[in-house]
């Protein structure tokens, strides 16, 4: 098994992990429903996009249970 040759001290750990923070989301308002959305991407919530609805959602779907 591999073992470090020397030890990385408290300095040298913190100074690699000053990059691993997170930044935070910038979500945006849904136009067409006002629920946050990542910016540049399909609402979640409706699936529109650019005031147009790209994915229909689950609840619009309207089964027809003589056609299977
Ligand atoms: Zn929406």
């Amino acid at each position: 098994m591999a073992v470090p040759q020397n030890r990385v001290t408290k300095s040298r750990r913190n100074m690699r992990r000053s990059h691993d923070a997170l930044v935070a989301s910038n979500p945006s308002d849904c136009p067409n429903c006002g629920e946050l959305k990542r910016p540049h991407h399909v609402c979640g919530a409706c699936g529109h996009y650019d005031a147009r609805e790209v994915v229909s959602t689950a609840t619009e779907v309207d089964l027809d249970e003589d056609a299977a």
